[in-house]
Order: structure tokens, then C-alpha cells, then sequence
């Protein structure tokens, strides 16, 4: 066995065999697999092994058209050929239009990523499924490359070639304990002696906390028992003379495959159940859980009445195994959080046909920093301190009970709700508040104007729509209230801290005290990495002189690891989190300086207190520091309040705003509002896959100020041009906003994707963010949106169509 390696890959499985490939296929050859007993003697072995390409974001149908591409190649290698029963198509049905709707904005999704799904009739999904009847049935979404494949074969054949290109797979060799040297190298302890590296994966499937115990991490992921049976021969099988299709249920939560001349059926139970929550026995290897399919009684008279062929067929054999799940049901893919040089791949519900593309993913992420695709949706730190084994296994059994039932926009599942809260979450429950829920935490998404309000399941602009427009309406004229819980936060102090986020950000960062500004990060590629605020706090009894870092609520753990890991030795800069210590009041509209005036001693003019400010203050007698920033494109400034005071700092401004129609408004508003003012979100406009040029944010760049993080990378990248450019478009709807992910047309071909929509109540437009290629980006330019089914219009304008000037905000 190698006493030193660059990487050490910890599973057997598919997780471990795919990255271990993958990584040799990026170039590095001196990496090795350790596996506890055999491949794939983990939850890989019995897997359906179904592998599919439908998926509800770019991402992830790219990563898995990567699983179908290298399972085709591996199927054919003349030499070790391996069974993948290719595109024999795949149906996930549909029972309602809204169901359809959605499969309709995926199709449109997927075509972005060169992916054709179809969206077909109930008659049609019976014609190429024969088995099933259409009752109860609106119709499904067409994927045509479905299959399964072998799963032993499948990770003996990655492993056969990742030896080939010089790796080593040494099995029946647990790993008994990690340890981190002070330079941030490890060591890795198997029973059958160490080996030193300066990576190692976690990819130890439902044992991945028995391995992050021994580096003291916990990652939220639980398993769930699974159950799946074989059925014998079934006449009418043999008789269609095809291969049937898969079948993916959301009505009665089952999945179907042909096996043989019988079929595969797996259920997702409601009443289902956790496994190895209190420990699991270390013999479970190769190992199932007992068969019960008392359980799955519920859903199992579901694909009865589907498939009527079923009554009359016995069944072979029931399998009942481990598999994992996450707080939101994808898997952690990325960077441990807190951790140096420690990656995990972990949480797979569906590693057979998205393993391929996620160890491609994360051996980029090893290799070159980051990936080709934005990979947020998988990274291990979209979680934060709310993520505990008690909230992870109650959000794995809501999302196993959902399993094939795709979130609608705004749809907010109930388990694990209030995880974060702050002091006013009862308060404006108590008010009417909706809540949405970002990172964790509850925040006021709208006022429902009745206690029995409803909003819909549904891809068209809902029930909330008027009430949002007031809102926006009420706060144009006079003023808002809004509570923003849970934005990043971080203090930076130290001596060296202007220098370093001048290192950090492509813009210039101000060391001027009172001052606030707004910055961007980028990758070593040069890429968008981030975006904060900094405030230079001036000195004062509550500390000495700091900057406030701020950025988006999720952030926190992906921030801090940023910032962190590039700090230099000796550095003097020191970085808190105060994310859990503070909530912003966003106080915003004409009236905004009355109100404050009204609460705070002090000078609020524009004179003593202009645009882009930061002061400290007592609201009342709360203390807060108040920045005069704004998302909305009114006249806004964000009160930021700890905790303790946060109640009486709401009194406080609520007492104030009496005289001004001081109304609550909630994040559905600011999201209207910043889409009229061409404000971008992180992780939706801000993505890893564009450059700031192409991103449209030419003027937070100052590339004569010298080297920063990305500058030499971005310097090539400018001299290629871009690939995409960022845009403001009208879609010409009055019934729903774009969605992520939807593709523009240009003569039957797709020319851009949808970033962000959001229908704009001050301009009356229905707006939206695309990255185009750079050709349709001029103003006026149109093209059409793939918008749920049907071909709208969509006509680039303006950045800012709200206030171009932006006199509102300097008022
Ligand atoms: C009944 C069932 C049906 C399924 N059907 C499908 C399907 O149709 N399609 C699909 O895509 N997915 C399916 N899945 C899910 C899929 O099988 C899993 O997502 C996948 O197998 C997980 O692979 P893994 O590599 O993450 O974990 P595992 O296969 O569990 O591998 C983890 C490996 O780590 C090793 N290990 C653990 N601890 C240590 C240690 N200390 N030292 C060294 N090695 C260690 C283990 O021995 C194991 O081999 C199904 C799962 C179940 C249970």
C-alpha cells in the first residue's frame, strides 16, 4: 500500500468509483480509493440502477447527460463491454395541468443544456407505455434516454480504467481515523497502515457520519429505508415487443423499470421510515434491512390500478436497503464546510444515474477549484448551523414522501419550519405574514390580507399577486417595512484588512470610514464568485474601527470558507461571523428619512447622511447601525439591530411610521422591485459559469489596480470576448413570470436561458434576466421565451427600466 497519495478517496461505491475515474481523467494519476470490505458492498450493490436524465435545474440534467454519455462509452469498450440497457425512454406521469406545467418549463429547461424531453398526452404516455391505463392520467414528460445499467460492473469498469491511468483501489481496508497536519495535509489511518495525502473525499455513502466524526464534522445527511420487488415473467411484456419504458409516479409514489421479462417496482411510503439514526453494526456489509412490504401498502395499490398486468404477476424477490437523503434531497457535492482540503460526495438518493456526472463534478472542483457548471445546488455549504441530524431526517422523510413531486415556485414544505427564526417571526405571524424560508430561516414573504388566504401550487403568477402589488404601491408613495433575517454578516478587523479584500474583490475597496460600497469576488478562472457589501464602521464605544462584510443569507458557510482559505500567513485580519447576532429592518420609500428622523437622534438629511452611508445609532433606544443602501430602487435604509433589541427597534420604527403609512412589506415585493432595477441575486444572476464582463458588471471592475484573485485569468478571458452576455428582458405575458432555466429561441435554435423573472408592479412589464449570446444582447433585440408550453415574445431593454437615473435612491 502507498504511504503518500495527492488524494484519498474514502467508498467503494458509486460515489468513490466516479471520482476516483474522474480525477485520473482530469490528470492526476497518484490518487487511491480505500473501500472498508468490497466495491460496491454499500448501498451501490442493490441499487434499481435506474439512470435517468430528467433533472430541475441545468446542473443537474448536465451531470447526468455526463452519466448517460460515459455509461454508453463503458457499455461499449469492445474489450470489457457492461450491461446498460440504453434509452429505452422514461415517463414521469402527471395528474393535474399545473403538474404538466411544470414538466413543460423543465422540458424548456433541458433544452438549454441540449436535452430533448417531450411533454406528452395521457393516450400517448399509454401508446409507448402499453401497460398502463389512463385513468386519473393528464399525461407526463417524455425522457428518452432512460435506462439502468449494472452497478458492479459499472464501478469495476471506472475503477479498471482509473488504475489503468496509475490510481490504486485497495479494498477490505477501512479507514479507522483522520488526522490534519498543521500544513492542512492528512492522515489517513487504515487498518492495514496509513497513508499520508494532501485531499481526501468522504464518499461513504449512509457510513458518511462515521467517517466525518473521525474530522469532527456532522453532515446533514440520513438515511431512509428503501424498498423495490422483482416480479416474474409478465406475458404482456414479451408481447409489446419492446423494451417498456421506466415509469416515475408523483400521484401514487412508485418508479417501475423492466427487469427481464418482469418488471422493478420501488415505492416511496408515506409511511416510511429512518435507518441507522442510533448507530449502524459495523457487519452490515452486502447487507439489507427486512423485507416489509406492509408498509408500501399505500402506494402499492396505486401502481396496481396502473398497471392491472401487475395483479396477475408473482413477485421474485423484495429488496429493502439504505439510501440517503439531504435536508433539500440533492447531494453534497464540494468543499467540507470549515474544513480545509476535505471534499465530500454524500447524500446520494440517486448515485446510480447521477454518480457519473457528480464524481465529473467534483474531481473538477479537486483539480482546477471549481467545476463547469455552477454547482450551488450540490455544495455542502448551502447548509448552515440550522443543519442537524433531528432537521435533516425530518426534511429526508418529507422529501422521500414527495419523492417524484417536483417543487412549484414559492412552494414552502412544512417539516422543519422555524428553524431560524428571530424575535419578530411571531410578531408578524401574528400580523398575516407568509413565509418563505432562505437558508433556514422564516422570512415574510407577503401579508396575506385574510387569515384564510390561499396561494396556489402553480407556474403563473398566484393569488399574491395584488397583494404584492400593494405593497410596492403603498411603499412608491410612502414608506415600507421589512424584515431581511439571516443576511450574512461577517466583522473584519486587523491591520492588513483593506489590503486583503483588495486582494479578495475586482473592484476597488474603500477604506473611506462611513462609507459603504459594493463589491464582486472572483474565482482563480476569473468567474463571478460573490458579491458583499462593505461598510467601514467608524470607531466607537461598541469597537473598534471594522468593516462589515454582507452578503446573501446563504452564503454564510460558503463565504467564510472563501475569505478564510485565502488569507496569507501572518496576515493581520481577523474575521467574525455576527450572521446569527443581527436581523436587518429595511425601512424604504419617500418617506423613509421622515421615519428615521422620527426615531433616531441625529442628522438624517441627505446632506449629512447621502447615498451608500453608514452610521451608528439608536433606534429609539435600541442601537443600530444604519446604512443607506437600497435593493428596491427607492430611497431605502437598512437598519441593522442585534437581536436583544430587534422587538423594541420594531416599536420603535413602527411608532414612527404611523404618521407616514408605514406599511410591512415582504421579499415577493423586493424581488418585483430589484427586477426593475437590474439588482441581481446571488447564485440565480450570479453564477460561477460567467465571467463580471459578461455578467454585465463592467464597472465593479478595476483591473488597472493590479493583481487580485482572478485578474490574470480574467485578463485572457477579455481578450477571447465573452461567451453570454446578461440582460433585462420584457417577456410579453401577462399571465406568468419566466423561471430559471428557461430557454430563449432564435430561429429554432436556443441563443439564452432565463436567470431570474419576476413581473415589475411599478413599470407595469413583466421582467426578466437572461445571459444571451452576445449577438441578441442589444436593446430591442427579440427572441422567444419557451415559456411553459407556449412561444412569447422577449425584447431586451434597458438595465434599469424603474428610475433610470436613479433619482429615486439619491432623494
Ligand atoms: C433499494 C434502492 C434502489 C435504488 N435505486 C436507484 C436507482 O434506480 N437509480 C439510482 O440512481 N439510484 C438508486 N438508488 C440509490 C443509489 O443506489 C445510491 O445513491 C448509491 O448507490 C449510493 O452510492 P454511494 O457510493 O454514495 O454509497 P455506497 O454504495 O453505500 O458506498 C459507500 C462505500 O463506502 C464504504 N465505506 C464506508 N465506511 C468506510 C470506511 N470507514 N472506510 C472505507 N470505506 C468505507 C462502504 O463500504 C461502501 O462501499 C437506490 C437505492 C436503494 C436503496
Amino acid at each position: 500500500m502507498k504511504k503518500r497519495a495527492r488524494v484519498v478517496v474514502i467508498g467503494g461505491g458509486i460515489a468513490g468509483c466516479s471520482t476516483l475515474y474522474h480525477l485520473t481523467q482530469e490528470g492526476w494519476s497518484d490518487v487511491v480509493l480505500v473501500e472498508r470490505n468490497d466495491l460496491t458492498s454499500g448501498t451501490t450493490w442493490h441499487s434499481a440502477a435506474q439512470v435517468t436524465n430528467f433533472g430541475m435545474n441545468q446542473t443537474m440534467v448536465g451531470l447526468k447527460t455526463h452519466s448517460i454519455n460515459l455509461y454508453k462509452e463503458l457499455a461499449n469498450d469492445p474489450n470489457h463491454p457492461i450491461n446498460y440497457n440504453h434509452a429505452d425512454g422514461g415517463i414521469r406521469l402527471a395528474s393535474t395541468e399545473e403538474q404538466m406545467q411544470g414538466y413543460h418549463h423543465f422540458a424548456s429547461m433541458a433544452k438549454g443544456m441540449g436535452v430533448d424531453f417531450e411533454v406528452i398526452d395521457a393516450k400517448e404516455c399509454q401508446r409507448r407505455h402499453p401497460l398502463i391505463s389512463t385513468d386519473n392520467l393528464v399525461g407526463g414528460i417524455w425522457d428518452p434516454l432512460d435506462g439502468d445499467i449494472d452497478p458492479y460492473q459499472l464501478c469495476h469498469a471506472l475503477t479498471r480504467k482509473a488504475r489503468k491511468a496509475g490510481a490504486e483501489v485497495y479494498t477490505n481496508t477501512p479507514v479507522t481515523a483522520l488526522d490534519q497536519y498543521k500544513d492542512g495535509t492528512w492522515k489517513v489511518t487504515t487498518e492495514h497502515g496509513d497513508i499520508d495525502c494532501d485531499i481526501v473525499v468522504n464518499a461513504c455513502g449512509y457510513r458518511v457520519n462515521e467517517v466525518g466524526a473521525m474530522m469532527g464534522v456532522s453532515h446533514p445527511v440520513a438515511s431512509m429505508e428503501h424498498q423495490y420487488f422483482l416480479t416474474e415473467d409478465i406475458p404482456e411484456i414479451a408481447q409489446a415487443g419492446h423494451r417498456m419504458p421506466l415509469l416515475r409516479c408523483p400521484i401514487s409514489d412508485y418508479y417501475c423499470r423492466q427487469d427481464k421479462d418482469g418488471l422493478l417496482i420501488g415505492f416511496y411510503e408515506q409511511n416510511c421510515k429512518t435507518w441507522g439514526m442510533d448507530g449502524i453494526d459495523p457487519n452490515f456489509v452486502n447487507a439489507l434491512c427486512p423485507d416489509d412490504l406492509e408498509r408500501v401498502a399505500d402506494v402499492l395499490d396505486g401502481a396496481f390500478t396502473r398497471m392491472p398486468a401487475l395483479m396477475k404477476a408473482g413477485i421474485k424477490s423484495i429488496v429493502n436497503g439504505p439510501i440517503t437523503y439531504t435536508i433539500d434531497g440533492a447531494p453534497l457535492v464540494g468543499k467540507i464546510p470549515g474544513k480545509q482540503n476535505a471534499f465530500c460526495i454524500i447524500g446520494l438518493r440517486a448515485g446510480l444515474g447521477e454518480g457519473g456526472g457528480l464524481g465529473w463534478l467534483l474531481a473538477q472542483q479537486i483539480v482546477h477549484g471549481e467545476a463547469c457548471y455552477d454547482t450551488w445546488c450540490l455544495d455542502p455549504r448551502r447548509f448552515t448551523g440550522h443543519a442537524n441530524v433531528e432537521l435533516t431526517s425530518l426534511k429526508a422523510v418529507e422529501d422521500y414522501q414527495n419523492e417524484f413531486r417536483f417543487h412549484f415556485p414559492h412552494e414552502r414544505r412544512p417539516a422543519g419550519r422555524a428553524a431560524k427564526t428571530t424575535p419578530l417571526t411571531p410578531i408578524l405571524a401574528a400580523e398575516g405574514a407568509e413565509f418563505t424560508v432562505v437558508n433556514g430561516w422564516e422570512r415574510v414573504d407577503y401579508l396575506k390580507p385574510a387569515a384564510d388566504f390561499h396561494q396556489s401550487l402553480t407556474f403563473d403568477f398566484d393569488e399574491a399577486f395584488h397583494v404584492v402589488a400593494a405593497e410596492v404601491n403603498n411603499l412608491t408613495k410612502n414608506v415600507g417595512l421589512c424584515e431581511v433575517s439571516g443576511f450574512n454578516r461577517f466583522e473584519i478587523t486587523g491591520t492588513d484588512k483593506y489590503d486583503f479584500l483588495d486582494r479578495m474583490f475586482c473592484g476597488r475597496v474603500s477604506p473611506k470610514v462611513g462609507k459603504v460600497g459594493l463589491g464582486y469576488l472572483l474565482n482563480e478562472l476569473g468567474m463571478v464568485k460573490g458579491e458583499a457589501t462593505l461598510a467601514n464602521i467608524p470607531a466607537s464605544e461598541r469597537g473598534s474601527d471594522r468593516i462589515w462584510y454582507g452578503s446573501a443569507a446563504a452564503s454564510e458557510f460558503h463565504d467564510m470558507d472563501w475569505l478564510t482559505q485565502h488569507l496569507k500567513k501572518g496576515e493581520n485580519v481577523q474575521i467574525k461571523s455576527l450572521t446569527n447576532d443581527q436581523t436587518i429592518l429595511v425601512v424604504a420609500g419617500p418617506r423613509s428619512r421622515e421615519v428615521l428622523t422620527a426615531c433616531a437622534r441625529g442628522d438624517w438629511s441627505k446632506e449629512a447622511f447621502p447615498w451608500l452611508s453608514v452610521r451608528e445609532c439608536f433606534i429609539g433606544f435600541s442601537p443600530a447601525t444604519v446604512m443607506s443602501v437600497s435593493f428596491s430602487g427607492e430611497l431605502a435604509f437598512e437598519i441593522h439591530v442585534p437581536n436583544a433589541s430587534l422587538y423594541a427597534a420594531y416599536l420603535a420604527l413602527r411608532e414612527a411610521g404611523k404618521a407616514f403609512d408605514m406599511q410591512i412589506f415582504g421579499a415577493r415585493a423586493v424581488e418585483s422591485m430589484r427586477m426593475e432595477k437590474g439588482f441581481l441575486h446571488w447564485k440565480s444572476d450570479l453564477i460561477t459559469e460567467y465571467d463580471p464582463y459578461e455578467t454585465g458588471l463592467d464597472r465593479f471592475v478595476k483591473m488597472e489596480k493590479g493583481e487580485f484573485i482572478g485578474s490574470s485569468a480574467l485578463r485572457e478571458r477579455q481578450t477571447k470576448g465573452p461567451t453570454k452576455k446578461l440582460v433585462s428582458l420584457k417577456i410579453d405575458s401577462i399571465s406568468a413570470p419566466a423561471h430559471g432555466g428557461a430557454s430563449l429561441m432564435d430561429s429554432g435554435r436556443v441563443v439564452g436561458t432565463i436567470s431570474s423573472g419576476e413581473w415589475g408592479h411599478r413599470t407595469g412589464m413583466n421582467i426578466a434576466y437572461a445571459f444571451v449570446e452576445p449577438s441578441k444582447a442589444e436593446i430591442g433585440r427579440k427572441m422567444m421565451l419557451d415559456h411553459l408550453g407556449e412561444m412569447v415574445t422577449a425584447e431586451v431593454i434597458e438595465g434599469s427600466p424603474y428610475d433610470p437615473s436613479f433619482s429615486r435612491i439619491l432623494a
